[in-house]
Order: C-alpha cells, then sequence, then structure tokens
C-alpha cells in the first residue's frame, strides 16, 4: 500500500538536487498516485487533485482569461451556481441555460463567441441528461472548449473524455471517494497545456489536498466498481417502488422509461447511477413532515457515500439559487432528492414507505 507522506518539505542532497519532490504544496508522493489512478479511470494523461470540488471548478475560472464567456447548464450543483454568479461573475461572463435543448443551443454558439461550455449531466437536483456527444462537436466547431462534471456518475459509469469533452471535473468527496469522510475535487484532461496551466494556479493560490485524504480517496476507490453497481441496484428497486407510490407525484430517475432522455442515457452512460429526484403530493409542510420521518436514510447534504441520504434542494443543497431561477427549472418545495446508499433495499423501501 501506498505510504502516506505525511510531509510539509523534503531533504535534498544538494541544492536543488532532489525527487521531484521540494514542498508539499507543489508536489506529495501519495497525491501523484491518486493522480495517476483518476487519469487511468478516465483514460485520461492528465489528473489533478485538489482541496475540494469548488476549488477544482475555482482553478478553472481562474484558467481563462478575464471576460472570458461561459455557457453553462441551467441545474448545475447550488455551489457551482453560487461560484459562478456571486464570484467569479465580478470577471466573466455567465448564462444558463437547458443544454438538452440542442436547438437552442446552436442557435446560442451561433450567435456568440463563447469560450467555454460547461456541462453537467445528469444535472443536479433535476437529473436532465445532456448528449454529450453531440454537445462536444457542436462545440468544437464553434471553437468552445467544453468542461463536464462527472460528478454523479464517477467514471465507472461514464467518460465524458472519450464522448469528446477536453476536460472533466469532479467532486472526490461523493461516488469516488464514497465513504462521506473526504472533501476533494479532481480534473482530468488529455491536453497538457490544461494540466500546466492548472497545476501553476493550484501552486501559486494554494489549494492543494492532504496526503491523508489523497490515501483515503485511493483506498475508496478500491470499491469503486462493485459500490457503483450496488448503487444502481438499488436505486432500481427503489425509483420503481416510488414510481408506484400513491403519495409520490413523479419520480425522475435516468434508468426509467419514464425519463424523457432515457435513450440517451442508456446510449452514453454504462450504468444509471443512484441519484434518484422525486416530487411528493402537496407542499412545503409535507415534504418537511416526511424528511423528519425517515430512519435509515440520513438527512444530509451531500451524496455518493454508501451510506442513504435524503435532502431537500430548495432548502438545503440549492438555496443560493433564487427561488424564481429554481422554479424555472422544476425545482419546487415538494422535491426531494436522494441518494442511494448500498444497504439493504428492502430497508430503504421500508423506510420510504413508512415515512411517505
Ligand atoms: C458536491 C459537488 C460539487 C462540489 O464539490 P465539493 O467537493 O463539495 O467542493 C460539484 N459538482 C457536483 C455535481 C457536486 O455534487
Amino acid at each position: 500500500m501506498p505510504p502516506i507522506y505525511q510531509t510539509s518539505t523534503y531533504a535534498q542532497e544538494s541544492p536543488g538536487k532532489h525527487l521531484g519532490y521540494a514542498y508539499s504544496r507543489s508536489h506529495n508522493p501519495t497525491r501523484t498516485r491518486l493522480e495517476e489512478n483518476l487519469a487511468a479511470l478516465e483514460n485520461a494523461k492528465y489528473a489533478l487533485i485538489s482541496a475540494s470540488g469548488i476549488s477544482m471548478n475555482t482553478m478553472l475560472m481562474h484558467m481563462f482569461p478575464k471576460d472570458s464567456k461561459i455557457l453553462c447548464s441551467s441545474d448545475v450543483y447550488g455551489g457551482t451556481y453560487r461560484l459562478f454568479t456571486t464570484v467569479f461573475n465580478n470577471y466573466h461572463q455567465f448564462e444558463f441555460i437547458d443544454t438538452t435543448d440542442y436547438k437552442l443551443l446552436e442557435k446560442k454558439l451561433k450567435a456568440n463567441d463563447y469560450d467555454v461550455l460547461w456541462l453537467e449531466t445528469p444535472t443536479n437536483p433535476t437529473l436532465k441528461i445532456t448528449d454529450i456527444k453531440k454537445t462536444t462537436k457542436l462545440a468544437k466547431k464553434f471553437q468552445v472548449k467544453t468542461i463536464v462534471d462527472n460528478t454523479f456518475m464517477s467514471p465507472y459509469f461514464q467518460k465524458p473524455l472519450e464522448l469528446g469533452a477536453d476536460i472533466v471535473v469532479h467532486s472526490l468527496t461523493k461516488y469516488i471517494n464514497g465513504h462521506s469522510d473526504v472533501i476533494g475535487g479532481a480534473m482530468m484532461t488529455n491536453e497538457q497545456n490544461v494540466y500546466d496551466a492548472l497545476w501553476k494556479i493550484q501552486n501559486s493560490t494554494g489549494p492543494t489536498s492532504s496526503p491523508f485524504d489523497a490515501w483515503l480517496v485511493l483506498r475508496g476507490i478500491k470499491t469503486l466498481a462493485i459500490r457503483m453497481e450496488r448503487h444502481e441496484q438499488n436505486a432500481i428497486k427503489l425509483a420503481k417502488f416510488l414510481e408506484k407510490h400513491p403519495k409520490v407525484e413523479k419520480v425522475i430517475y435516468p434508468g426509467l422509461k419514464s425519463h424523457p432522455q432515457y435513450k440517451i442515457a442508456k446510449a452514453q452512460m454504462s450504468g444509471f447511477g443512484g441519484m434518484i429526484t422525486f416530487y411528493l403530493k402537496g407542499g412545503l409542510k409535507e415534504s418537511k413532515r416526511f424528511l423528519e420521518k425517515v430512519k435509515i436514510f440520513a438527512l444530509a447534504e451531500s451524496l455518493g457515500g454508501v451510506e442513504s441520504l435524503i435532502e431537500h434542494p430548495a432548502i438545503m443543497t440549492h438555496a443560493s439559487m433564487p427561488k424564481k431561477v429554481r422554479e424555472s427549472i422544476g425545482l419546487t418545495d415538494n422535491l426531494v432528492r436522494v441518494s442511494v446508499g448500498i444497504e439493504a433495499v428492502e430497508d430503504l423501501i421500508a423506510d420510504l414507505n413508512q415515512a411517505l
């Protein structure tokens, strides 16, 4: 097993003569091991890890020259939305659209000279699926760089670089680590200039991750494949149960035939993942009561751990999004998001059933 190089500095043989490691903000052997592992998972030449998913997004925003034009999927992770609209809106121009609407996307790309297309697929929390191959092909035609947030699928179920994306980002905090005990981020790419630019930004601004966290993520990755299989098996059963329940208005899960982009999901992903979003019959009062009554599901933000989590996006993960924007993407007060864990599925079904 790789050791945890819990060191800030490295003894040098002669001034400037060392094994490539001089100071741990710049490089650390445990982090290098994880980066090599992550590059392999996405079939990429380069990977870089950072202190959190959001710090990687921050570094990427620093990489583009001031006043870059960024076109973004409309229901991205709440923290990404907050970063773009309250911090980097002072440096770049952002526009948010439904990236599953190709006619609109093509029209926008034709009419504007965007620098970046930021995709999240499936989106969070409404699980809309953008066709990565079709979209990246279109973006390339207009010389727009495509970045895909692949956190929800993990490299086990989806490989955006193979579908034409230029850069992939992950919150390692979620499925890749999988045990709800680390905050971390990563990006993978085949372009050396992207890796070099991001490494320089990281070394200059400082959001590196601890060697212990890198070691924990490496340990988590050993079971990524079997965890993802089980997340999916449980999610399919749970989604089917919810779809039939009289107190549930609608269920969104990419693996249900009722999902509007079921065909695209099936074509570009090798599995449907462990995230389910559903609308309860009722409003805020009913949703709160339901969420207070669950016993096995922990009422908590985040996702992708072995334990099942449940949350209310409007109050919790997406609170930074203005109500009007939330409602325009279908993020209403009766919407509940579930991260299905790897527990016995009968217990999970029984828990939601008693709470409903
Ligand atoms: C959690 C998450 C992030 C942010 O990652 P952190 O590790 O929490 O900083 C970005 N994108 C998606 C889709 C996420 O779920």
